[in-house]
């Protein structure tokens, strides 16, 4: 074993960073920085057909929006440091001599033809390469344009993994391929780059999912072939979706960028993420960055897969959000909708009005995007609502425009515009119309924020003030005097 602790997530920049590669990401970056351990970055980016551009940016964008760092390698905004396979192709092809040379591996001059008819009759390339004789391959290497380089495994006994989380884990040597290490362009496969860089950069502990799992013996042999000590291994089980299955697209959102657009907190996406496949006990579900460092442990890392409940990370996220202070709702929420710009919210409040209305709906939203639709009344200056709705059960619009009417009238004779002083005028206002409260609140909540359902009445019109709330109960009754008159014409 290795003395430094020194673990890394090991990305193929092939697309949107799957939550399955922030939960590797995770755990690794746990178990380093529960002591001190090193985590790296090292982008896997040898298949030049499944490049997309813009992954890495988002992966590691995501990583920092967590809250996580790493010690070498790519750092956004600077220059990236070297550790792009695609930039170290000369190392894999010293490496591969050697193997070559000492006959654990091979040139394979098969034409994708023929592989194809041998893939018809076995699962698996039939080794005719490796039997060749320096005659034969000095001819193929004249009359062929293109080869690739195979491992030679081993053809008899076993592998033996021991896995640090699933035990000792055994595999058959001749039922592993001899497969390719170095591709007709002239790129590594993952399996030989991924080899040689955990070396090179003394990684100690490989960890990562369990969907890696098969390509473990192929590695080991490729270290056995060189005489190194290999690193030492863990497979995280998967991710599940509800129903069982790989959590992938058809199930939802499943990038940490759509879970940030629809308003869940970095902390308890990290903390959910964290128990995807690991846990403290069996009851603690709340943890901070700071405790799940001290606590992460691989013992407790689970070998079944691990359900990714939406309705948890729910809980967790409306949990979070009432937990923290208020400042810290107010730019949480600016960041929010900086980020993702909502027509609700136009123009960006400041952050002193916010930090006043976020108490009204601090108690009731579960994500930051379920704030706009309560909160964006206090940043239009029209508000908008259908007349009807301003006109509560056993009322009619003449019923509801005097009480609004008389409402206006209080209201601009108050000195003191505080909630409490507000609720007690205009529960006195319901009792000497004869009406029940809740049919004065209903239509002044429409009438001042366009909701049916809308936060605390009186704590809103406090934040409104005196004259924003004059304004629109006067529209209003206006709107409401001029249904009257045209039901009159009619
Ligand atoms: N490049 C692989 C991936 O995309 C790395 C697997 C590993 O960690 O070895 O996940």
């Amino acid at each position: 074993m290795k003395n430094k602790v020194r673990v890394r997530l090991a990305p193929s920049p092939t697309g949107v960073p799957h939550v399955g590669t922030i939960r590797t990401a995770i755990f690794n970056w746990l178990f380093a920085r529960g002591g001190d351990g090193s985590f790296i970055i090292r982008v896997e980016d040898t298949d030049q057909t499944r490049f997309v551009e813009g992954s890495i940016d988002d992966l590691l964008a995501s990583l920092q929006w967590l809250g996580m760092d790493w010690d070498e390698g790519p750092d956004i905004g600077g220059p990236f440091e070297p550790n792009y396979q695609s930039e170290r192709l000369r190392n894999y092809h010293e490496v591969v001599d050697l193997l070559v040379n000492q006959k654990t591996a091979y040139y394979c001059y098969c034409s994708p033809q023929r592989l194809e008819d041998v893939r018809k009759k076995q699962s698996g390339y039939d080794r005719r390469c490796r039997y060749l004789s320096d005659e034969q391959r000095a001819d193929l290497e004249k009359s062929c344009e293109s080869s690739v380089i195979r491992f030679a495994m081993p053809l008899e006994g076993q592998t033996v993994l021991d896995d640090l989380i699933r035990g000792t884990v055994k595999f058959e040597n001749n039922l592993i391929d001899d497969f390719v290490m170095i591709k007709s362009d002239g790129f590594p496969t993952y399996h030989l780059a991924n080899v040689i860089d955990d070396q090179s950069m003394e990684i100690s502990h490989v960890f990562r999912a369990e969907e890696w799992l098969s390509s473990t013996p192929r590695h080991l042999g490729i270290y056995d072939a060189l005489g190194w000590d290999p690193p030492l291994f863990a497979h995280f089980p998967q991710i599940l979706a509800p129903d069982k299955s790989k959590l992938s697209k058809r199930h939802g959102a499943t990038s940490i960028q759509e879970y940030r657009a629809q308003g869940f907190l970095p902390d308890a996406i990290f903390n959910f993420l964290a128990l995807l496949g690991w846990s403290l006990d069996d009851k603690t579900e709340i943890m901070s960055s700071d405790e799940l460092k001290k606590n992460f442990s691989l013992e407790r890392v689970a070998k079944s897969g691990a359900m990714f409940d939406v309705k948890k990370l729910e809980w967790m996220n409306g949990h979070y959000i009432r937990q923290a202070s208020l400042g810290h709702i107010a730019n949480s929420l600016l960041d929010y909708w900086q980020e993702f710009p909502t027509e609700g919210i136009k123009p960006l409040p400041d952050r002193e009005t916010l930090i006043r209305i976020v108490p009204l709906i601090h108690q009731r939203i579960k994500t930051l995007k379920d704030a706009t639709p309560l909160i964006s009344f206090f940043f239009q200056s029209t508000i908008h609502y259908d007349i009807n709705e301003l006109v509560q059960k056993n009322m009619d619009t003449n019923s509801t425009k005097l009480a609004l009417l008389e409402t206006s009238s209080l209201i601009e004779s108050m000195e003191n515009f505080d909630a409490s002083t507000i609720e007690n005028t205009l529960r006195n206002l319901a009792t000497d119309l004869g009406i029940k409260p809740g049919q004065l609140f209903g239509s002044i909540r429409v009438a001042t924020t366009g909701l049916k359902v809308a936060p605390p009445l009186f704590e809103t019109l406090e934040v409104l003030g005196k004259k924003r709330s004059l304004t629109a109960i006067d529209l209003a009754v206006e709107k409401l005097q001029a249904t009257s008159v045209q039901q009159s014409e009619s």
